[in-house]
């Protein structure tokens, strides 16, 4: 693993910053950190290091069990639980540069082992724990996992049965006091080791986490980060969060997903935050009732989850008292303008929506605290950060001016950039032209310098002569009363090149009619007019998603079509 990650590592050093970009920016990312002994490390920054300057007795993390427990760390005793960790991977003789793999749900001893696998240098790859057991092996074999943490259940339901063939495997830890046959448990283990220990001083460049992409567009690539992004977890999360020290902050993704573990534990942790964790899955009333009881003043969620709660409708939400919300902001999927005004209505403030993605390993366009909020828009690109809309033309790029549509790509060199695609040298090479980072979506800049997100580049539906970006006319369905979620995609057609199409879930109380279908797409002709609203309305019970809870365009289309259903390791079950 550490030769692999060495190779990686020089591979990804051809890629550089033009001169000046982000130099301001990244010195007062710098200013945020801590640094020391001469190299960066995450869960330095993330715990010693207010361990170090007294704030040792703040809350870190207040734990929502699933059946009502409650837990409190403080940064002491989160510092301790990972320190524990780091001893017992030292005590089983694993080295900085080894692979830690993590399959758990939302429990404290997840987040101790993210911490304690970055304090002593090894590489850290948490993995959802709703995965079947063949996208598990596949990930594990890919990133030559060295340690499993998991649960008995996951281990014997999952793992077990293939667990001997990952030859790089060399512990298992389970979750608990017990563990079958050939684990260790990480109860008596942790118990017994000691709760101190020196954080390996990594260098800036070594990696330091890898995150699989969601498997929206195709086979999910393992994107390598380095230590050195924590400078852009912390300045981030203050720029485009308004996270900081005591601010009580929910983010709702899984560490299963970048998100989750960028701004679900590494950057409240380095600003100091006051973070929540709940275990359980989405349900409307808990969540409301969490917000409420634990007075929630940074929320980070998901266009899915918005929607959900939209469905549920603002009476659900009205017993509730939200008044310690302060900013609340949105990542995944674009955020369609009637969830911006919906949540503004509702919580007082709207949905901040913004953009990034895995391989970018932090938020790169944000709608940040105290900017005016066009809904619809992902915002403006955060200080440091050099975006643009460009075109391929004949190998080179061209950069588009103000209400083009093109790729939206990125001037290379902010810190918590991937640095490597794990055994994809190829792909990875492609995402690099002439000085761009090309990040594969479509979108628009207008004259005022807010982004506004057009589609991914494979969605793109070409119809007599126009291009459309099917956010558009989902954005439109779904201000329909009856609509609750819309998946749009092109599907070819002799005379228009392609047609619009689209697939609908309905409101409660809706039900399908042909009646209803000819009202949304007379409602659609309005809105968007003749060339765009789409052709055929569909209704469906659910729309496919990937686990992390984004329309699954590319299957609508296989299916549509009757091609291959391709890489489907991240599906959420769903009906058709
Ligand atoms: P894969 O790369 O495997 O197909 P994925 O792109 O969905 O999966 P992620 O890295 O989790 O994997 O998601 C990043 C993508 O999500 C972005 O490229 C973009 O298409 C979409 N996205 C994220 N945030 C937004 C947003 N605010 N508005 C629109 N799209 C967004
Ligand atoms: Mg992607």
């Amino acid at each position: 693993m550490t030769q692999d990650m060495d190779a990686l590592q020089s591979a990804a050093g051809g890629v550089g910053a033009p001169p000046g970009a982000g130099s301001n920016a990244w010195a007062e990312a710098r200013s945020l950190i801590d640094g020391w002994r001469g190299g960066i490390n995450i869960a330095h920054e993330a715990l010693d290091r207010h361990v170090i300057s007294g704030h040792g007795g703040d809350l870190a993390i207040r734990w929502l069990g699933k059946s009502g427990e409650r837990r409190d760390l403080t940064y002491a005793d989160l510092q301790a639980e990972a320190n524990r960790f780091a001893n017992v991977l030292a005590d089983h003789g694993l080295k900085p540069g080894d692979s830690v793999f993590a399959m758990a749900g939302r429990v404290p001893g997840l987040y101790a082992a993210a911490l304690g696998t970055l304090k002593a240098g090894l590489v850290f790859t948490p993995l959802f724990s709703a995965f079947g057991p063949e996208p598990v092996r596949t990930r594990m074999e890919i990133g030559s996992a060295n340690v499993l943490v998991t649960t008995e259940a996951i281990y014997r339901r999952k793992i077990a049965p293939w667990a001997q063939e990952i030859r790089t495997l060399k512990l298992i830890l389970i979750l608990g006091d017990d563990a079958p046959e050939g684990c260790v448990a990480l109860g008596p283990a942790m118990a017994s080791a000691s709760p101190k220990f020196e954080t390996v001083a990594t260098r800036p460049e070594d990696p330091a986490l890898i995150h699989f992409t969601s498997g929206t567009t195709g086979k999910p690539k393992g994107a390598v980060h380095v230590h050195n992004a924590v400078l852009y977890h912390a300045f981030s999360g203050r720029k485009a969060l308004g996270l900081g020290p005591g601010v009580t902050y929910w983010c709702t993704a899984d560490p299963g997903w970048v998100t989750g573990t960028s701004y679900g534990i590494i950057s409240p942790l380095v600003n100091r935050a006051r973070m929540l964790i709940d275990e359980a899955e989405f349900d409307l009333e808990r969540w409301y009732s969490t917000v409420q009881d634990e007075k929630v003043e940074v929320w980070y969620s998901a266009p899915t989850a918005i929607r959900m709660m939209m469905r549920e409708g603002a009476e659900v939400a009205r017993p509730y008292d939200f008044s310690s919300l302060r900013f609340l902001a949105s990542v995944g999927e674009p955020l369609n303008p009637e969830a911006v005004t919906w949540s503004a209505g509702v919580f007082g403030q709207p949905f901040h929506d913004n953009w990034w993605q895995t391989e970018t390993g932090g938020i790169m366009i944000a709608n940040c605290p105290g900017m005016e909020v066009k809904p619809g828009s992902m915002g403006k690109p955060l200080p440091g950060v050099v975006a643009g809309i460009v075109e391929r033309e004949d190998g080179t790029l061209r950069e588009l001016g103000p209400g083009e549509i093109g790729e939206l790509a990125l001037r290379p060199g902010w810190p918590s950039m991937m640095r490597a695609y794990l055994n994809e040298q190829a792909r990875y090479d492609k995402c690099f032209v002439d000085g761009w980072y090309l990040s594969g979506d479509l979108a628009m800049r207008d004259a005022d310098g807010y982004f506004w997100f057009v589609g991914r580049a494979d969605d793109l539906i070409k119809t007599s002569g126009h291009l459309i970006g099917p956010f558009e006319v989902e954005s439109a369905l779904i201000e329909h009363d009856a609509v609750a979620e819309a998946g749009v995609i092109g599907v070819p057609d002799e005379t228009a090149g392609e047609i619009v199409k689209a697939y609908v879930t309905l409101n409660p109380g809706y039900t399908p009619s042909e009646a209803l279908e000819r009202d949304i797409r007379g409602h659609a002709r309005k809105k968007l007019g003749p060339a765009v609203a789409p052709r055929d309305v569909v209704f469906r019970k659910t729309l496919p998603k990937t686990r992390s809870g984004k329309i699954m365009r590319r299957l609508l289309k296989a299916r549509e079509l009757g091609l291959p259903e391709g890489d489907i390791s991240t599906l959420e079950t769903d009906e058709t």
